[in-house]
């Protein structure tokens, strides 16, 4: 597996530029960089900002597109190899060996450049405070680079991120990687912060009420939206369930998942040291909850729980007696 780690460029610049980059989803380059054309659709995306790395996916699609671009040349020597300073001034600084002129100002040029724009949404995992600059440069095939795009060594970067100090969800990377590669394999399901208007519905079906643990204050309040997507990246519209948002993010993460049968919470150990969240381990859902509901959290529970770590999945052959869902008494349609 192809594995890239890209720099994030920051807000400010971003908005300069006229790119609208989430790390979370996207990532913009051209044909001015190297490496612009070897990333490809599959590949793990690892976004750094250049002091750590913030999190890693697996690139569904990338579109190409066509812009002009402002870059600066050397006034002195003519060559495009001048380049603007962050901090130290002058502000401009000739690359070219035989030139090395310093100066405030800079000729420039437009030019067409083929723009990239890779979208990476589904499998992203959050990874701040994992890998430091230092470590992830150690990491690249070639750790002395200084391109925004650099190879990593896929398995040598999965091991330090297994052995690190923060546990990462990196099954979704294998099964976001199957899934876009093949086609088949396990569906990769998130749970995507939903829009103010799917908000608003939610909060219309179900009240203020967190479906995981009750009754809440409505600004605790997010729109949970469960979604896959197949090979052609293409998103599938789905259920959606009002969450706490520290539930919410942790549900995304798969710490908790939803038995389907049993309709009931299921924490990963690791959470179940924290007294307020140990008690919500098999509790059942607080809001009642459609077929498309449970469809979707199987799907979840699929993932998260059967497809990751067999061990973790309760032995539950009997039929509970939990209280039977009460369908139809809530309607969603995405
Ligand atoms: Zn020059």
């Amino acid at each position: 597996m192809a594995a890239w780690l890209m720099l994030a460029k920051d807000a400010s610049k971003r908005i300069g530029e006229g790119y609208d980059d989430n790390p979370e989803t996207h990532y913009s380059w051209d044909d001015t960089v190297p490496n612009h054309s070897t990333v490809k659709v599959g590949d793990v995306i690892a976004l750094w900002d250049a002091a750590e790395l913030l999190g890693l996916s697996v690139i569904e699609d990338i579109m190409l597109g066509k812009a002009t671009k402002r870059t600066p040349y050397c006034l002195k020597c003519d060559k495009a190899d001048m380049a603007e300073r962050k901090k130290k001034l002058p502000r401009f600084v000739c690359w070219n060996s035989d030139c090395k002129h310093e100066s405030d100002t800079a000729g420039w040029k437009t030019k067409s450049v083929v723009t990239y724009r890779s979208r990476h949404e589904a499998g992203w995992i959050p990874a701040r405070g994992t890998l430091t600059a230092p470590e992830l440069r150690a990491l690249c095939l070639k750790p002395r680079s200084q391109n925004s795009l650099r190879e990593l060594h896929w398995s040598q970067f999965q091991q330090a991120l297994e052995h690190g100090a923060v546990p990462l969800p990196l099954n979704i990377i294998d099964t976001a990687h199957q899934a876009i590669q093949g086609g088949h394999g396990t569906a990769t399901i998130r749970v995507r912060k939903g829009q103010p208007a799917f908000r608003k519905q939610l909060l219309a079906i179900f009240g203020e009420v967190c479906a995981f643990t009750g009754p809440a204050p409505v600004q605790a309040l997010e729109a949970a939206h469960l979604y896959s997507y197949a090979a052609n990246g293409k998103h599938h519209k789905g259920g959606g369930l009002l969450l706490r948002r520290d539930l919410h993010r942790l549900f995304d993460l798969g710490l908790i998942a939803v038995n389907p049968k049993a309709k009931a919470l299921h924490l990963l150990d690791e959470l179940k040291s924290f007294p307020d969240y140990a008690k919500l381990h098999n509790a059942t859902l607080a809001v009642n909850v459609t077929e498309e509901h449970v469809k979707w959290l199987t799907k979840h529970w699929t993932m998260h729980r059967e497809a990751a770590a067999p061990n973790v999945i309760p032995q539950q052959s009997d039929a509970t007696n939990h209280a039977p869902a009460k369908h139809g008494s809530c309607q969603v349609s995405v």
